[in-house]
């Protein structure tokens, strides 16, 4: 098992010493939290007046609403289960939203090698993780039949997609919470906020520092809840994980849990836990439940060859690994 690791400088520090000095009276942070999505969303903001600031993290909150009720696959009416119940027959008109979301999951498909697919729903809609419910093996093999990205046409300009086969399900689980946080993020910055943080579960963005120090971002133990492996020093960057242990139920010792490899219909088992830093959190969100499909050998291939983009991964054994800019920063 992994031992703590303390991190020596902040990653992507940058002038940060004279901003503590400069600060303005009667500032202070604010902060708010709300189970959204199926998880805890909380964002804080540092902001001079404290109506305009609740005003702020209410906008913040009604975009994680939003972003539930248009992308929630089990919320009947949303705009994604419409979908789902009609483009396995044909052309079903898509917001700008949606299509730009769809659009997005699909270049992280391509990108992974298919590791990341959202059409893995196929499959993965018979799975109940609360209820340890597993879908039999002759219901894994023709469901999966239909997992895969490719299946869902998209037409950009006629803003409209269909499935090309009749029994593609999608699910956004995958990404849908670091676009909202990125949503929420554009929000503050556009609102003139230059220090903040907002997450909806493993998501994480910062928006700036904390008065002259670094925002720290923990990267939780695998199997023990309330211990961390490692303690992230940051500040203007986005930081996911994706993880074995959020939804998951054990059968003859097997780990069932919410994160499918997309040519098998059964959970990744490569790793317990993948965190990755980088700019977006769009980006962020996709590429930790990708990188955590590929493994870690082809994972860690993949994420040194971005620029910009760092990981951390706790192999099934424990070990952890972490991609090229990290390994001198990192000490046990
Ligand atoms: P969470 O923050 O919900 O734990 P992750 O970023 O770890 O999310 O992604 C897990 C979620 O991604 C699952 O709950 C599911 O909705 C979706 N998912 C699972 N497997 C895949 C896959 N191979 N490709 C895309 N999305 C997936
Ligand atoms: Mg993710």
């Amino acid at each position: 098992m992994p031992t703590t690791v303390m991190f020596k400088l902040a990653i992507r520090l940058c002038c940060v010493s004279l901003l503590a000095f400069s600060s303005v009276a009667l500032a202070e942070w604010f902060e708010t939290s709300e189970a959204i999505m199926g998880t805890s969303v909380q964002a804080e903001i540092w902001h001079t007046d404290a109506l305009r600031a609740e005003a702020l993290l209410a906008q913040v909150m009604t975009v994680m609403w939003g972003v539930d009720t248009a992308f929630s696959p089990f919320k009947p009416d949303s705009e994604l289960s419409v979908l789902n119940r009609r483009a396995g027959v044909g052309w079903v008109a898509v917001s700008a939203e949606l299509l730009d979301l769809l659009a997005r999951s699909r270049q992280m498909s391509e990108m992974a090698h298919g590791a990341f697919d959202i059409t893995y729903a196929s499959v993965g809609r018979y799975y109940d993780y609360r209820d340890g419910v597993k879908p039999s093996d002759e219901k894994i093999r023709s469901a999966l039949e239909a997992i895969n990205y490719r299946y869902v046409e998209l037409d950009m300009a006629g803003s409209r997609g269909r499935f090309q086969h009749p029994d593609v399900y999608v699910d956004l689980g995958g990404i849908a919470k670091g676009y909202a946080v990125d949503v929420a993020i554009d929000l503050l910055k556009k609102a003139g906020v230059d220090q903040a943080s907002v997450s909806a579960g493993g998501d994480s963005r910062i928006l700036g520092d904390r008065r002259g120090q670094p925002w720290t971002v923990g990267v939780k133990h695998p199997r023990k809840p309330d211990a961390m492996v490692a303690i992230l020093p940051l500040e203007e960057t986005a930081v996911s994980t994706s993880g074995d242990y959020e939804r998951f139920f054990e059968r003859d010792g097997v780990r069932y849990h919410h994160i499918l490899d997309p040519t098998t219909g059964d959970s990744a088992r490569r790793s317990m836990s993948v965190t990755i830093l980088g700019p977006q959190a769009t980006f962020t969100d996709a590429l930790s439940t990708s990188v955590f499909v590929l493994g870690p050998e082809k994972g860690l291939e993949l994420v040194n060859q971005l620029p910009g983009i760092d990981a951390i991964i706790i192999d099934e054994d424990g070990n952890m690994r972490f991609s090229e800019d990290l390994q001198e920063l990192a000490t046990p």
